[in-house]
């Protein structure tokens, strides 16, 4: 498996940044053996801030909207991605590890009449 990398928001000045994630602690499930995931090291690709920690260093992820009140989001750009495939049905059977987070998916982001307002949403994130 590869480095897992999520798209966040730099602490300081606020443009996207890409943080390394690595599993912290492991959850006692087979389903959620790496649910809990912390950011070691936040590189910022505008003002070149770095951040590092063994345990995790606080991060707020990019890819983040209000869809009617609900909060949607994704971790990365692949994720969004799949995301997309999913909720515009392409993507039946969503290969692991996105069936990790497909399965978990709010019932409100794939009911009918939200499918097409949260696909045209993560459109527009994945666009900038
Ligand atoms: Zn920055």
């Amino acid at each position: 498996m590869g480095q897992v990398k999520f798209a966040v928001r730099c602490a300081g000045c606020k443009g996207q940044a890409i943080a390394l994630m690595r599993p912290f602690g492991v959850r006692g499930t087979y389903r959620e053996a790496t649910a809990e995931m912390v950011a070691v090291r936040i590189t910022c690709l505008s003002c070149g801030n770095t951040q590092e920690s063994a345990t995790g260093v606080p991060f707020e992820l990019w890819y983040k909207a209000d869809v009617r009140g609900q909060l949607l989001w994704f971790n990365n750009e692949e994720h969004g991605q799949a995301l997309l495939e999913y909720i515009e049905g392409s993507r039946e059977r969503p290969e692991f590890p996105v069936s990790t987070w497909v399965e978990v998916l709010p019932r409100w982001m794939l009911s009918s009449k939200n499918r097409i307002v949260v696909a045209e949403k993560v459109r527009e994130l994945l666009d900038g």
